[in-house]
């Protein structure tokens, strides 16, 4: 058989040429054969509860499917699940990763229901469908015995979900920074997108307090809810440009005892985000005037000011840098390559993932989905269909063996 080369010879950047040896032939028909396993690998996970700062039963799974194809595994302090498949040049490394946390809170029921071809349940997509890819993935190329040129680590991250803030993927960038060349997210389904702008967000926590009463005796007293509401209506009320798009959702509200109390605080989480880091900025600023204003509002309207009054303060929950990858990055080109491939076509989109840290600190990053169909992430009608899900597996792992290179000598 000829050997092919996969990516173009006309494409201008640099381009991977992964030669197509029957190690990779084999690795790539891995996925056909074992559908039926990838099915049930993602069920098992999906069923398996993560929140947010809770990722530990699920994580010791994962741990065990990837030291079960072979790699040397651990977790380390933060939680992370980190496979390492050593390449001909340890010195060098590119990562594979998928979070393992949902924005599920303890006790959503997380059975998968099937309907047909159709699969449901809370993060049944995201991100059982990128964990089941990344330990197919691990499998697909050890049972090949693919020797890869750069080490590569198969992770499974905490902590990318809300208030988790990134924090799994800081410490990994944190810990290997050195070495990392480049890092490759799978998150969620399709296999229409590469995401290769981070987007930067803020989530921010108001709090409002004050002396609290009865609803009746204490009538005229300021009371945080209304200063939170009037402060909102506000803030809601604020004009953000649709170039830079700019947007900003009140997601959770908080405060109070019972209905027949003056309650003695209320919560408010928003979140902010903005192609712009300038606008993040301007948006913040409107925030704390709004609820600054509805405060002032609530004391200035108060009949009884004798017993207290409000105070208020704003806490930024979290932080998600912006940053872009080159265009003409290796990484970016090892996707096109795997694109053309499995005639595939992706459009170039802006998103906050996992992607934003090592972007953030100049390392080549994108996010990619794992293939198949998904919809309804985030709420409790979230759906997956595996049909086509191989072409989405043979784009990822032609992708990051075109970043890590395969070794000229084989692996034993
Ligand atoms: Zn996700």
């Amino acid at each position: 058989m000829p050997v092919r080369s996969l990516g173009s010879p006309h494409r201008s950047g640099p381009s991977p040429q992964l030669a197509e040896t029957p190690e990779l032939r084999s690795a790539l028909s891995w996925f056909t054969k074992n559908l039926a396993w990838i099915n049930d690998q993602q069920i098992r996970i999906t069923e398996i509860p993560a929140p947010p700062f809770q990722e530990a039963a699920r994580a010791s799974v994962v741990k065990t499917l990837l030291a079960e194809s072979g790699l040397n595994v651990q977790i380390d302090k933060t939680g992370n699940v980190i496979g390492e498949l050593p390449g001909a040049n340890d010195k060098e490394i590119v990562m594979l990763t998928a979070h393992l946390d949902t924005v599920f809170p303890p006790g959503t029921d997380v059975k998968v229901r099937r309907e047909g071809e159709r699969l449901s349940a809370p993060g049944i997509s995201d991100n059982g469908t990128g964990l089941a890819a990344l330990v197919s993935i691990a499998r697909a190329i050890q049972e090949s015995k693919i020797r890869p040129r750069r080490t590569i680590l198969f992770v499974a991250d905490v902590g990318e979900e809300g208030e988790g803030n990134l924090r799994g993927m800081r410490a990994l960038v944190e810990a290997y920074r050195a070495r990392l060349k480049a890092a490759l997210v799978l998150d969620g389904s399709g296999t229409d997108h590469v995401t290769t702008k981070a987007l930067a967000s803020r989530r921010l926590e108001v709090l409002i307090t004050g002396p609290g009463g009865h609803s009746w005796s204490d009538f005229g007293m300021p009371n945080p809810i209304n200063a939170l509401v009037r402060g909102s209506i506000r803030f809601i009320n604020t004009k953000v440009p649709a170039n830079p798009r700019t947007t900003f959702n009140l997601g959770q509200i908080e405060g109070g005892t019972s209905v027949n109390s003056i309650p003695y605080d209320a919560k408010l989480k928003v979140d902010i985000r903005s192609e712009s880091e300038e606008e993040l900025g301007k948006l913040e600023s409107a925030l704390r005037e709004s609820i600054s204003a509805g405060v002032r509002d609530e004391m200035e309207s108060s009949r009884d000011r004798s017993k207290g009054k409000l105070d208020w303060k704003i806490d930024v929950l979290g932080t998600r840098p912006g940053g872009e990858l080159s265009p003409n990055s290796p990484l970016l080109a090892a996707l096109r390559a795997a694109d053309d491939y499995v005639s595939n076509q992706s459009r170039i989109e802006r998103s906050s993932t996992d992607a934003n840290i090592p972007l953030a600190n100049g390392i080549d990053a994108i996010s990619i989905g794992a293939g198949g169909t998904g919809g309804g992430a985030h709420s409790l009608q979230e759906w997956y269909e595996p049909s086509g899900r191989e072409m989405g597996l043979k784009r990822a792992l032609l992708t990051l063996l075109g970043i890590s290179g395969i070794a000229e000598e084989k692996a034993k």
